[in-house]
């Protein structure tokens, strides 16, 4: 009998749990699983408040559909049946207190039609005509990273950053554009830069038709989510793993190899446990605290994170008019606001709210601005109600807050992050044979890279214990 230790109950060890288990039924393969969460709770960052008819997530509310591996994943847990896209429907930016569409065809902020961006009132005529220098452009020399606003600022110019990819990109990863690294976000730009010079005439060529066209043409959403929440896919989880013994609130102190080559794992609780494998499925600082080695780590120790909050706000719904219909906004840095961006959950969601209701989730904490943070749930609702109040007629204060806090939450793959994971992991697989490093601190924060990233720890297991 062989044991696999899992630290970290959230999406990607709950995935490599589920998984390895899988394996090991299908080959009927002697191995026993432990998975170990230091709080009471299974999920990890997929939290949602479900309550008088309201489905509000505390923290990540879908998922891309077109990578594979979440729909796959639900289908897995028997929980299709739960999936939904979101409602399509326009997606503005807040500039200057405008809010403007997203200009049709725009694949991350680039243009991938003229038409609607020669008209986009998001930009001044030089802004334009800036862009418009990709055409001519020739392919930047640059074959290690750079930074994403680098990148960008060079193909299309200033303003087309900050007024369009800056917070659309931000919103993804609530990072600093001129820190994020190209090579770890989208390396896929990069290569059509390479490949194609111009990168409007080489996204044109590369997206697919769909993609281009205008918006609202389309039915149904890119994103998908469960119509109970996302955080029911914890009960799925639980009742599928058969195999594997949990522990919740539990938390890991310490991991350490033995002579012996097997891992010694020692819990909160006093107890310790040895494992011929680990999967670490934490994030980066607590992988650092809990691994004690200075040099592997290092890179670690100063990888920073944000730390974000989201408050979702419910009113009843003719308490809330909005000019423009859609199904949200993001927020240029430059915008004199707390708020960095702002989904109206109701739109895009429609399940997650009773009919007359309204549900505005707005988010705060970016880079060098995440004191508000750590105010009260009050403060929070308040300085949101001051920004939404500036974009929309609200004639009532909101019946019902939901305000969570995620302390550095939010992993910052800067310029050169790829590179050091590689060599981290090369290291690790050379010192401590048999641990893996999985989750969004590594190789993607999107739910389905965790899920990935899961899946492939738990091959890395097999092959080692193949061995
Ligand atoms: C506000 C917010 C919104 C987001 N929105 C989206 C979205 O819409 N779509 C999307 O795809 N992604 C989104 N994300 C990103 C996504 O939610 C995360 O990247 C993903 O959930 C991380 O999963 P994980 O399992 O790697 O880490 P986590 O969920 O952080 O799980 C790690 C687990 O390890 C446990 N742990 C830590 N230390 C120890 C220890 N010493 N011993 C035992 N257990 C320990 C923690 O308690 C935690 O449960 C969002 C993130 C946030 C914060």
């Amino acid at each position: 009998m062989k044991k696999t230790i899992i630290i970290g109950g959230g999406l990607t060890g709950l995935s490599a749990a589920f998984y390895l288990e899988k394996e090991a039924k299908e080959k009927g393969l002697p191995l026993s699983i432990d998975l170990i969460e230091s709080s009471p709770r299974l999920g990890g960052k997929i939290q949602t408040v479900s309550k008088d008819g309201y489905v509000i997530e505390r923290g990540p509310d879908s998922f891309l559909e077109r990578k594979a591996s979440a729909p796959e994943l639900m289908k897995d847990l028997g929980i299709e049946d739960q999936l939904v896209n979101n409602a399509v429907g326009r997606s503005y930016v807040l500039v200057k207190d405008e809010l403007h569409s997203i200009p049709a065809g725009a694949v991350m902020g680039i243009p991938t039609q003229v038409a609607p961006f020669i008209t986009s009132g998001l930009f001044s005529l030089p802004g334009k005509l800036r862009a418009a220098g990709d055409f001519v452009l020739p392919a930047g020399k640059a074959k290690g990273d750079q930074s994403l606003g680098m990148f960008f600022r060079r193909r299309l110019g200033n303003e087309v950053v900050e007024n369009l990819i800056e917070p659309l990109l931000s919103g993804i990863y609530a990072g600093d554009i001129d820190k994020l690294s190209l090579m770890t976000t989208f390396p896929q730009f990069y290569q059509v830069e390479q490949e194609h010079r111009s990168l409007i005439l080489g996204m044109k060529k590369t997206t697919p038709k769909n993609t281009q066209k205008h918006l609202p043409k389309r039915k149904k959403g890119i994103f998908q989510t469960l119509t109970s929440g996302l955080e029911s896919i914890v009960p799925a989880f639980e009742e599928k793993l058969s195999l594997t013994s949990i522990h919740k609130g539990n938390k890991v102190q310490k991991l350490e190899k033995l002579e012996d080559g097997r891992y010694s794992v020692l819990l909160s609780d006093g107890a310790s446990i040895q494992a011929d494998t680990v999967i670490l499925a934490v994030p980066h600082a607590a992988a650092a605290s809990l691994m004690k080695d200075e040099q592997a780590f290092a890179y670690f120790k100063k990888m920073p994170s944000t730390s974000v909050a989201t408050a979702a706000l419910a009113f009843p719904k003719d308490a809330v008019k909005m000019d423009k219909e859609g199904t949200g906004f993001v927020i240029s840095r430059n915008s004199d606001y707390t708020i960095t961006a702002c989904t109206w959950t109701h739109k895009k969601w429609p399940h997650t709210a009773p009919p007359d209701k309204a549900v505005l989730r707005a988010y705060v904490g970016k880079p060098g601005h995440e004191a508000i943070v750590d105010q009260s749930d009050d403060e929070i609702v308040k300085v949101v109600m001051e920004d939404l109040r500036k974009v929309m007629d609200i004639s009532a204060e909101p019946e019902m807050a939901v305000v969570t806090r995620w302390k550095e939450a939010m992993p910052q793959y800067n310029v050169g992050h790829k590179q050091k994971i590689a060599e981290i992991k090369e290291e690790v697989k050379k010192k401590y044979p048999g641990l893996y490093l999985a989750g969004a601190s590594y190789e993607g924060i999107g739910l389905p890279d965790c899920i990935d990233q899961g899946m492939q720890a738990v091959q890395d297991v097999l092959e080692f214990l193949g061995k």
